[in-house]
């Protein structure tokens, strides 16, 4: 298959913001990539070489990209920048310096192992490699071809659709329609690698798929999350036995664990599936706990004061190892990972088991330590003793409850009625019974004393999953610190985008004057939703105040509509 006609099929998206034509768009083609082409086709798709877990940064900045094309055109340097300063693009830039530029007709595949070539190349003089290396696929592509390899080098691919929107096309592609998508859905929820899950529908059909994939040591499973509920004796009346542990303030972490005779696996993923292995490097010692060959725990990492012992609340943990770096910061805010799930022992998958049975398989398995908590619990039916124990984790500093269904499998995903969070209601967080986790869309440069941060207000939404579409629901311009609105306007500033995103429903009353990409999610406290026409969401809210930045948040995990319903 050739590169040309999944360019061909890139152009097509790039007209239409219909997330139906785009599904429609994107079936008919994956109809025409052989089998052993889907995964490449897929990952290329979506500008990526591989699953969204293992992110691949091609480690090229813009300035690179301009010396490849200085090269690649041999003129100065100054005339790219003139271009790109005029375009503000820097594929348009080649698009249009390209000409009739016609290329060889490289095959799909051949365009997919050069881009991994550049990807790969590392270490010290990599930065020439690169370009070099970038600059010989190049000079082999078509103009327009060339447009979207240097977009996927950049990163900056961005159609509108995500992984979720492939698995609608591949459920077209085999059924016609969208019906039999959950099959899918499913093997993505343990396997999300959307070029395997494509692969194996090409030869195994929509019924085959799940039977081929199974949780693995190494890739993420996809976290199980909690629902709101708004008393405990609804919690009760709708779980019966419930097993109650605390709500720990840290960050969630899926740690992956093998040991083989050729050595050992350590892995880790955050709650959005990115590998954050990297940031804990006491996860070496922490598995000398683990009494099993291979693992994967479902825990939440909390940093806290080696002084006194006392767990810190996730913003200072954070802050810290900011502060510190990683190595450092290991020393200065110790880590502990409070396990609470165990989803795979040696092979054996435990999604499947009964909360309670799981909960005994981690008694077994991990040996005490300093580095592997398992959390306490209590197990009862008593909505008393729920709130009694809910009020204790207060007292303990903790941010409340997790109560979670008995008897209840590891649902991925936040459906069911597994896992409920109960918090503690307090001033800060405003009247509601849960912040909401929105979307920065882009905002308005600012008058008066704001203007010196460069931004006076900014708009944020939440998503409406069955469209995928991020619909507005408050434009928010007080109750910042100044150290806030700088550190706003920084990260916005790196999230720029010229038109605004192809999944953005925004009112005209409400355009900005800066638009972003979809990625920067922060926490916002209110007082009350209310039904409000202004928003395309058809919600207000009113007192929006700023609670803290979400890095450890994707854009798809923002706070849903349903939920924004629920929340009020
Ligand atoms: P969510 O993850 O539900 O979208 P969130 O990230 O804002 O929302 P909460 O809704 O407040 O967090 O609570 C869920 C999170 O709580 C989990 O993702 C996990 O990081 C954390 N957590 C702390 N203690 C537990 C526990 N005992 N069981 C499960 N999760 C816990």
């Amino acid at each position: 298959m050739k590169f040309q006609a999944l360019v061909a099929i890139l152009i097509e998206l790039e007209k239409t913001r219909s997330r139906n034509l785009m599904t429609e768009l994107l079936a008919t083609f994956l109809e025409t990539v052989p089998a052993e082409e889907m995964s490449r086709a897929l990952y290329l798709l979506l500008g990526q070489l591989g699953p969204a877990y293992q992110r691949v940064d091609f480690g090229l900045a813009d300035t690179m990209v301009v010396r490849a094309l200085a090269r690649l055109f041999e003129v100065d340097l100054s005339e790219i920048k003139k271009t790109y300063g005029r375009l503000g693009d820097l594929g348009e830039v080649v698009t249009e310096l390209s000409g009739e530029e016609e290329g060889e007709g490289l095959s799909l595949k051949e365009t997919y192992e050069a881009l991994s070539a550049v990807a790969a190349a590392s270490g010290k003089g990599s930065q020439e490699e690169k370009v070099e290396l970038l600059v010989g696929l190049l000079k082999r592509l078509s103009a327009i071809e060339r447009k979207y390899v240097i977009r996927t080098v950049l990163g900056k691919m961005r159609l509108g659709f995500s992984d979720k929107t492939l698995l609608d096309a591949l459920t077209v592609m085999e059924s016609g329609s969208k019906a039999g998508r959950e099959k899918l859905e499913r093997a993505y929820q343990i396997y999300p690698d959307i070029g395997t899950i494509a692969a194996l529908c090409k030869s195994n059909g929509l019924n085959g798929v799940e039977q081929k994939v199974g949780i693995t040591v190494g890739v993420p499973v996809m976290s199980a999350l909690a629902q709101r509920l708004k008393s405990a004796d609804e919690m009760v009346a709708k779980m019966k036995r419930v097993i109650v542990e605390p709500k720990y303030d840290g960050q969630r972490i899926q740690i992956h664990f093998e040991r083989t005779d050729k050595g050992e696996l350590i892995r880790s993923f955050s709650r959005g599936l990115e590998e954050n292995s990297f940031m804990f490097p006491e996860l070496a010692q922490a598995i000398e706990q683990i009494g099993v060959k291979s693992i994967i725990l479902d825990a939440e990492a909390v940093g806290y004061d080696p002084e006194t012992g006392k767990l810190l609340p996730f913003q200072e943990t954070i802050t810290r190892k900011r502060k510190h770096g990683v190595a450092d910061a290991s020393k200065q805010v110790p880590i502990r990972f409070f396990c609470f799930d165990v989803l795979y022992i040696d092979g054996e998958s435990l999604l499947q088991l009964p909360l309670w049975q799981r909960r005994e398989r981690l008694e077994q398995v991990i040996a005490k330590g300093d580095y592997l908590q398992i959390s306490p619990m209590i197990e009862t039916t008593s909505a008393d003793e729920v709130r009694e124990f809910h009020a204790k984790q207060l007292g303990l500093g903790l941010e409340g409850a997790m109560v979670k269904k008995y008897d209840g499998v590891y649902q991925p995903g936040r459906s069911g009625w597994n896992w409920v969070k109960f918090k503690e209601v307090e001033e800060a967080k405003g009247k509601l019974s849960d912040t909401i986790d929105a979307v920065v869309m882009g905002y308005y440069r600012g008058k008066g004393k704001r203007s010196s941060f460069g931004v006076g207000a900014f708009l944020v939404g939440v998503l409406n999953p069955e469209k995928q579409e991020f619909v507005t629901v408050a434009k928010i311009g007080t109750g910042l610190t100044d150290e806030q609105w700088r550190e706003l306007k920084r990260r916005a500033d790196a999230l720029f985008v010229d038109e605004p995103p192809a999944e953005f429903v925004v009112p005209d009353s409400l355009i900005p004057g800066v638009w972003m990409e979809p990625s920067l999610v922060v926490e916002i406290a209110a007082d009350e939703i209310t039904r409000s026409p202004l928003h395309s969401s058809g919600y207000g809210l009113r007192f929006p105040r700023l609670v803290r930045f979400r890095d450890d948040k994707k854009a798809a995990s923002a706070t849903t509509l349903a939920e924004l319903q629920e929340i009020n």
